[in-house]
């Protein structure tokens, strides 16, 4: 008969090896090691073992912004959020399903007398005037971390001397985040998503400032930087590293994730940025990788003759969607 979930705390740490050992092949061993690293693996009749990635879920800005959106549909009132809270659409939904209105650009322009959340990425400064012009209140959920880097580029538009300098953002083009950086120096920085960009660019003869968007790919950023270095014909070139560290570790740990694994699932939106960086740094690691919204888009034909299962997600997707999926897949072999 299967075997209830137990959970354990963080006191038992030192002992879940053990536990794996004594309860392997008959229960469920579900342990929330810290709050904010939850542990699932499962060894059931079927002999399988299923893994979630402990180092998948929301980072800490998109958890902040996911609890000041619930905290204020609990008062009732009518909340919008400017663009999706978060880059899953499942979490999209279930927010949504609690009464949180998305709205993009040109419909926040025709609202007045309301409540508008800006999201984790933030904002450009113009969306602070449009809402205080309509007599809109903002509930800010930017992420710390982004709004440390929005005053450092805005600092440093202003300690520069615009005839013999220049910012570069280097991100991808139209993510809102960016927009958001932009917006800090009046839309005078250049962005640059990766290399490519820069071959039409023959030379730097400005002074150069360089930030990177926080959810950028450190190897690209690297190689951006190594390329502007070699095109540049300034006196100085002041290096941000401004990739959050949720990010910047996530690699390493999605790499030896990917290896432990027969197959992986990556739960993920297709919009994610971050989401599909990891996805593809997985399917490399582990071609048996598959991208997944939901878990109704399990394809069980790929399960014979695997021993070991990993799910794993993006910084946007919920833990809970990473649990519905290995529940589901654990469900289907103790069935088979
Ligand atoms: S990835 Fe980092 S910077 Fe971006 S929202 Fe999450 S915690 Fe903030």
């Amino acid at each position: 008969m299967k075997q209830p979930f137990i959970r354990t705390k963080q006191p038992l740490l030192k002992s879940i090896p053990i536990f794996i050992g004594f309860l392997s092949n008959f229960v469920i061993l579900k342990a929330a090691i810290l709050p904010t690293i939850p542990y699932f693996i499962t060894m059931n009749e079927h002999n399988i073992k299923i893994e979630i990635d402990n180092k998948a879920g929301f980072c800490q800005g998109v958890v902040n912004a996911i609890r000041i959106a619930e905290n204020e549909l609990k008062k009732g009132e009518k909340i919008y959020c400017l663009g999706d809270i978060v880059h899953n659409k499942t979490e999209v939904e279930r927010l949504q399903s609690l009464g949180l209105i998305t709205i993009n650009y040109e419909e926040f322009e025709t609202l007045s007398d309301c409540k508008v959340i800006v999201r984790a990425h933030g904002e450009p400064p113009s969306t602070f005037k449009t809402a205080k012009e309509r007599s809109i209140t903002i509930i800010d959920a930017t992420c710390s971390i982004v709004f440390k880097l929005q005053q450092e580029i805005k600092e440093s538009k202003s300690n520069l001397n615009a005839a013999d300098s220049e910012i570069i953002i280097v991100g991808k083009q139209g993510h809102p985040e960016v927009l958001g950086l932009l917006g800090q120096v009046e839309g005078k920085a250049m962005v640059i998503s990766s290399v490519k960009d820069l071959e039409t660019i023959e030379k730097f003869r400005k002074n150069l400032l360089i930030f990177s968007q926080t959810t950028m790919d450190k190897n690209v950023y690297a190689d951006v930087i190594r390329e502007i270095s070699l095109k540049a014909e300034c006196r100085k070139i002041g290096i941000t590293n401004s990739i959050c560290k949720h990010v910047l570790n996530r690699k390493d740990s999605i790499i030896s994730f990917a290896r432990n694994h027969d197959i992986v699932f990556f739960v993920s939106s297709s919009n994610s940025s971050n989401g599909m960086y990891l996805f593809n740094i997985c399917k490399k690691e582990n071609p048996n990788t598959f991208l997944l919204n939901s878990a109704e888009e399990i394809d069980f034909s790929l399960l014979p003759n695997i021993k070991s299962i990993g799910v794993s997600g993006a910084t946007s997707t919920p833990m809970w969607l990473m649990e519905q999926v290995a529940e589901r897949i654990d469900e289907f072999l103790s069935k088979r």
